[in-house]
C-alpha cells in the first residue's frame, strides 16, 4: 500500500477549490489502488483550514510554522523535496496554479520523480498513472505515459474534477517542524494585492453572459452588464475585449484567460475561436448569439440566436421587466 499526496492550497484563511479538487481525484485514485491519501498542509496555526481538509484525507501532514503560512516557494520547495524523500508516495497531486507552476518542476529535478502539467485527468493503467491533457489549445486530448517511477507528479487544470467531498475521512493529524537546517528563503511573502477593487470571479458564477468584439464599443458594454444583473449573472468577455481596455482582464475567457464553469453560458457577438471556447468546456448549458450563422460558436452550442445581439438582450430584457 502506497500514498497519494495533495499539496492543499489555500488563501486568506480558506482553502481554495483546486484542493478540494484534487482531494477529491485522490480519493478516487486511492480506492482503485488500495493507497492512503495524505494530504500537506503549509497553513500556519489555523484550525479552521486543517479541519476542512481532514475531513477528506486520511492523514493531513502540517507545518504550523509562521514561516509557511503564506505562500513561499523556497521554503515549500525545500519541505515538499524532503517529505517526497522521506515518504516517497506514488503520485503527488498538485494544482497547476501559481503555486505548482512554480514548485512542481524543481521538485521533479530535485526528486528525479517525472512530471505531467496542466493535467485533465489521471487514469492508471497496469499500475501506473497515465495522465490525460489538452493539446492544441483544447482540440485534441493526448494521453501521457510516464517513464517507470517509484513516484510521480502531477499538476492538475483548475476545474478538472469535482469538488464534492468523496468518502468519510477523519485524517490524522501529523505535525511537522521545520528543520532546523532548512536554508533561507530568498523570496519573501510581502502582502496580498487584489486584481483590483470590486473584482469578480468568473470561475464561480453559475450565469456568465459573455460578450465579445461583436458588442462593437465601450459604450455598449453597460447594456450587457444590465442584462447580467438582470438575470442575476456575471459578465465575462472575450480576448479583445481586454485588449480594447473595455473590461479588466479578470472578465476574460479562454486559454490566455480563465477557464469556467457556469450553468448557463450566454455569448453574445463572440466568434468561437479555439482559444476561447476551450474555455468554456466545463459550461453546462452553452447558449450563442451571433449575426453570422456561420460563425463556429455554433458549433459548440446547445442553442444558437442568429441575430443582432442587442435585439436579443433587449428581448430579455423586457421579458424579465
Ligand atoms: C495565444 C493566443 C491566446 C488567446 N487567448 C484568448 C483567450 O483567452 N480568450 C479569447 O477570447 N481569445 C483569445 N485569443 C484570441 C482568439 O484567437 C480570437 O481572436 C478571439 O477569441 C476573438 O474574439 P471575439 O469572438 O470576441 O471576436 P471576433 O472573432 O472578431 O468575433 C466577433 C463576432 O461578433 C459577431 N458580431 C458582430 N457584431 C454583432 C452583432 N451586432 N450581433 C451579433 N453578433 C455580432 C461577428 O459575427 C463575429 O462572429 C487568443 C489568441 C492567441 C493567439
Amino acid at each position: 500500500m502506497g500514498e497519494i499526496f495533495v499539496v492543499v492550497e489555500h488563501r486568506k484563511g480558506e482553502v481554495r477549490e483546486i484542493t478540494y479538487q484534487l482531494l477529491w481525484k485522490a480519493d478516487d485514485l486511492c480506492r482503485k489502488l488500495s493507497h492512503t491519501l495524505t494530504a500537506v498542509l503549509f497553513g500556519g496555526k489555523d484550525e479552521a483550514l486543517l479541519g476542512a481538509v481532514r475531513e477528506r484525507a486520511d492523514q493531513v501532514i502540517v507545518f504550523e510554522d509562521e514561516q509557511v503560512k503564506n505562500y513561499n516557494g523556497d521554503l515549500y520547495t525545500e519541505l515538499l523535496v524532503r517529505l517526497l524523500n522521506e515518504h516517497r508516495p506514488f503520485l503527488t497531486l498538485m494544482g497547476h496554479t501559481p503555486w505548482g507552476m512554480d514548485f512542481a518542476p524543481s521538485l521533479s529535478v530535485r526528486t528525479g520523480y517525472p512530471l505531467a502539467t496542466d493535467c485533465v485527468d489521471i487514469l492508471v493503467e497496469n499500475g501506473r498513472p497515465k495522465a490525460v491533457r489538452q493539446i492544441y489549445t483544447g482540440k485534441i486530448f493526448s494521453r501521457v505515459g510516464f517513464k517507470e517511477s517509484e513516484g510521480y507528479l502531477i499538476t492538475v487544470r483548475s476545474g478538472a474534477f469535482p469538488i464534492d467531498k468523496a468518502g468519510e475521512h477523519k485524517g490524522e493529524v501529523v505535525k511537522k517542524d521545520m528543520p532546523a537546517d532548512l536554508p533561507a528563503a530568498r523570496r519573501q511573502f510581502k502582502a496580498f494585492e487584489d486584481t483590483g477593487a470590486g473584482a469578480i470571479d468568473i470561475t464561480q458564477a453559475d450565469l456568465l453572459v459573455s460578450i465579445g468584439r461583436g458588442v462593437g464599443e465601450a459604450d455598449k458594454i453597460s447594456i450587457m452588464q444590465e442584462l447580467a444583473d438582470m438575470l442575476g449573472g456575471v459578465l465575462s468577455c472575450s480576448r479583445p475585449v481586454v485588449d480594447k481596455n473595455w473590461l479588466p482582464k479578470y472578465h476574460q475567457v479562454g486559454t490566455s484567460g480563465k477557464s469556467v464553469k457556469p450553468k448557463v453560458y450566454l455569448a453574445f457577438g463572440i466568434s468561437g475561436a479555439f482559444q476561447h471556447v476551450a474555455g468554456i468546456s466545463g459550461a453546462g448549458c452553452v447558449i450563442a448569439v451571433n449575426k453570422d450563422k456561420k460563425a463556429p460558436i455554433f458549433r459548440v452550442a446547445d442553442y444558437g440566436v442568429v441575430e443582432d445581439l442587442f435585439k436579443v438582450a433587449e428581448a430579455l430584457k423586457a421579458k424579465k421587466a
